[in-house]
């Protein structure tokens, strides 16, 4: 495969847009850095792709391949090497040139990019590290980056990459060694583990020398993530949140992205999902992700080997909920802060809110509607002074049947079957970059049914 050294940007970035489209682990919370005075662009904490799907996945960065053009053969990926796909490689200037034209024209606030592996894992890090080395010295841009270690890249590359990320992440593509082993030969644990380690080492460290010296420069600040491909290996919910728990617990991750398998490249050594992609396990595996980091859940609280998945018709709150009524009914007035984040329908930061509100007067079921409490969900589980707040039943039936008429239990976008990912090829941008309709992606391959 060459290098299409004519082919027009526009079209480079039709097809690495959508080439990077199956790749969920991209959302940038956790860094705030203002504008210097000098540079381009700023950084918020809260996360500069303020535009999520339902599902959690980030749709508003400039999101791309470097390449294409891979010489690995995943099984599950649309870009291997053995696949028939458009193939297209930028240059560092030419991204440095679409991040710095995105970002003024406030289309993006970042950049997320990932490749395939061009040549060897070293030569697509080095691309990747003079990408952001150019934006961040020569553009002087100072907005979001988060980029992709590459398996089997040097360590030194990989270092002074993380000098100029805001987040790193490495795919740890599927849960277990031997599922990775069978679908995607070129990479091992080992090639993915061990720079997930560097980069959490390194984090570590920077953290201590920041302590002292504060003008040390930061190594990826908004830390790391991964990724993991759902439904295309047989392991269950239990054994894929025990993995994401253990990266949690040993490699401090930021986050772990649960991305539903889509038979792309109609592979027969991949399963055929009856029902398409399983959009409502990875909805669940996302839930249950928010109760391990947010709420102080263990995998083995929600799941075991005689219970191993999850339940489809309950969010994993509920469903534990029901499991354990002997825990409640929860007292609003009086509970511990842990016992309200166990309560279905209060979240964290409803539960702090209560905490804070009850210190002056005792709260009514009308207080806690005002707080934000999801009433429908949490009042089989809480007395306002001694009382609940209808005439219910505290049993495990009684209240399941009503939590199933809870139609959020299933988020509508699943229901409606429908998922779509935004597009750089929407009118305001085609006007901006001259494109002509040869140039757009057609409708039907903007629709990321994942
Ligand atoms: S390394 Fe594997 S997953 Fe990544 S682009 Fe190449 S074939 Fe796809």
């Amino acid at each position: 495969m060459n290098l299409q050294k004519n082919m027009e940007l526009s079209e480079k970035l039709t097809i690495l847009s959508d080439a990077a489209k199956y790749d969920v682990a991209c959302t940038s919370s956790g860094v705030d850095r203002k504008g210097s005075g000098r540079g381009m662009g700023n950084s918020i904490a809260p996360g500069i792709c303020h535009t999520f799907s339902a599902d959690g996945r980030c749709v508003s960065l400039l999101k791309i391949l470097f390449t294409n053009e891979c010489i690995f053969n995943c099984a599950y990926c649309l870009n291997n090497c053995t696949t028939d796909v458009r193939r297209a490689s930028f240059t560092p200037d030419e991204i440095c040139t679409l991040t710095m034209e995105f970002y003024r024209r406030n289309y993006i606030e970042g950049l997320f990019l990932s490749s395939g592996i061009m040549v060897s894992p070293n030569y697509t890090m080095e691309l990747i590290y003079q990408t952001i080395y150019r934006l961040r010295r020569i553009h002087h841009f100072n907005g979001y980056i988060h980029v992709k270690s590459i398996p089997g890249a040097d360590s030194a590359l990989i270092e002074k990459t993380g000098y100029l990320a805001d987040r790193m992440s490495i795919n740890l593509e599927l849960p277990t060694a031997d599922s990775l082993r069978q679908l995607a030969p070129c990479k091992s644990r080992t090639t993915i583990l061990k720079p997930m380690r560097q980069i959490q080492n390194r984090i570590t460290d920077n953290k201590q020398e920041l302590m002292v010296y504060r003008e040390t420069p930061r190594f990826v600040p908004a830390g790391q993530s991964t990724q993991m491909i759902i439904g295309a290996t047989p392991e269950n919910d239990f054994q894929i949140m025990s993995v994401a728990e253990s990266l949690y617990e040993k490699f401090q991750l930021k986050r772990v992205f649960y991305s539903a398998f889509v038979n792309v490249n109609g592979n027969s050594m991949l399963p055929v999902l009856p029902g398409g992609p399983p959009l409502l396990r990875e909805h669940r595996l996302y839930q249950a992700d928010w109760l391990l980091r947010y709420y102080h859940f263990h995998v083995s609280e929600l799941l075991s080997e005689d219970r191993p998945d999850f339940n489809i018709f309950l969010d994993p709150k509920c469903d534990w909920a029901l499991r354990h009524l002997e825990y409640f009914p929860v007292e609003i007035n009086k509970a511990s802060y842990q016992t309200l984040l166990r309560v279905p329908g209060i979240g964290y930061k409803s539960a702090e809110r209560i905490v804070k509100a009850r210190r002056r007067n005792r709260l009514t079921f009308d207080d806690l509607k005002k707080i934000g409490v999801v009433l429908k969900r949490a009042l089989y589980f809480i007395t306002c002074s001694g009382k609940m707040m209808y005439n219910t039943k505290l049993e495990e039936d009684y209240i399941c049947r009503n939590l199933m008429g809870d139609k959020t239990q299933v988020p509508r976008d699943i229901r409606e079957g429908g998922y779509q990912q935004l597009s750089f090829f929407d009118q305001d941008m085609r006007a901006d970059f001259h494109l002509t309709d040869a140039q757009i992606i057609p409708p039907s391959q903007q629709i990321v049914s994942l």
